[in-house]
């Protein structure tokens, strides 16, 4: 047996890793200034975080959600607390496909609606949504389970009027309020209070996915919090586990939960708890949110200074650097000349989302090593 071929991988393997900086199997630093799709929240083999997973292997990893796990309480009270909303519910899955499937379910039972609207250029995971990217990546429909309507991002008009001609129908609108994959679009203040002023008139609900632009990466705990907008759902995963599969739904007080409702196997396991534990005290003790908004600003300023860059999208930690088409090597000198790594979004965006751990000269180095790639081209 083989890995089912669905990647393209670059030749390197990594084999240590620390903070910001992982090694190959030849000893060769690189800086990860991407951690594997924002996963990487609290650097790489955090002490702290080491140690609690460790902990906690020893004692137990896993039991079913059909006894009490103190660890459950633990994390939805430091979540409450760090997010500052203390009075949304927490209902624990393994990954942000789940957690976004679980926010239309809840939706659903909510008003009893099917339709969904969500935005082109968005991603919400190898969900029933998955036809929403194809505007710019090669991910295809699944089987779509949902009856959903994929509108124009920050299109104030194009959102009344499909509330005015079926808003009724509407259980939820979702969106990335900033979008990652489909290119570090944020999404206007004034789209996202439409979105709340419709749902609010048409009893639909607002599901904020903050899989990839939240868990303090741009600088406030949720990526929305700037438009001072409240989601019914928010939805997390990717950094919020540091590298352990654990995603969530932050679930509003107005839906009532009644057992059986919803279900996971592994979801809020005693190891999955312990590890997302970990991150909230790194983020909390380390004040991580404070360090995504000044990094993230400088980085972002200091970029939109380069003239060879065509745009510089993003907030805080979540950054997109748009480049022109013959500057599609830029990417992959960084990573094989000075040992960097990025991530790229279509058509020719470098995506970066560093740990929030990162340093002044961590963004020093890449701001140095960009200029020059950028002068040779
Ligand atoms: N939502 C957003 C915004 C994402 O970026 C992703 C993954 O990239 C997902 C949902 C799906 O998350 P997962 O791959 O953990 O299922």
């Amino acid at each position: 047996m083989k890995p089912f071929d669905v990647y393209p991988l670059n030749p390197i393997e990594i084999t240590k890793a620390l903070d910001l900086k992982v090694w190959d199997n030849k000893g060769i630093e690189y800086l990860d200034l991407y951690g594997g799709h924002a996963v990487i929240s609290i650097g790489h083999t955090h002490p702290h975080y080491v140690k609690r997973l460790t902990d906690q292997l020893n004692k137990v990893a896993f039991y079913s959600n059909s006894i009490e796990n103190p660890l459950q309480v633990q994390l939805s009270n430091l979540l409450g607390h760090i997010s500052g909303k203390a009075e949304y519910d927490l209902f624990l899955c393994s990954s942000g496909a789940e957690a976004n499937e679980n926010a239309l379910k809840i939706a659903s039972f909510y008003n009893g609606r099917k339709k969904i609207i969500a935005f082109k250029g968005s991603f919400h995971g190898r969900t029933s949504l998955a036809v929403a990217c194809t505007d710019n990546s090669k991910i295809v429909s699944a089987a779509n389970a949902h009856d959903v309507e994929f509108l124009p991002f920050n299109d104030l008009e194009a959102l009344e009027a499909a509330f005015e001609s079926y808003g009724n129908e509407v259980s939820s609108v979702i969106i990335e309020s900033i979008q990652g994959v489909g290119g570090i679009k944020v999404a206007t203040p004034e789209f996202l209070s439409k979105i709340r002023e419709l749902c609010n008139e048409y009893n639909a609900v607002f599901i904020a996915d903050e899989v990839q632009c939240g868990y303090g990466r741009t600088g406030e705990f949720y990526a929305q919090d700037y438009s001072n907008q409240l989601a019914d759902l928010y939805t997390m995963a990717k950094g919020m586990g540091n590298g352990f599969p654990i995603g969530g739904v932050a679930i509003s007080s107005k839906f009532k939960p009644w057992h059986g409702m919803l279900g996971t196997t592994f979801g809020g396991s005693h190891l999955a708890c312990a590890a997302a534990i970990a991150v909230l005290e790194v983020i909390n003790e380390e004040n991580l949110l404070a360090n995504a908004a000044e990094i993230g600003t400088y980085l972002l300023k200091e970029l939109k200074s380069f003239d060879k860059i065509s745009e510089v999208r993003g907030r805080g930690l979540m950054i997109g650097i748009e480049l022109p088409q013959e500057l599609n090597q830029i990417r992959k000198n960084l990573l094989f000349k000075d040992h960097i790594f990025t991530g790229v979004a279509n058509p020719n965006i470098i995506r970066l989302l560093p740990s929030l751990t990162i340093s002044k000269k961590d963004a020093d180095f890449f701001l140095e090593s960009l200029d020059k790639r950028l002068k040779e081209a």
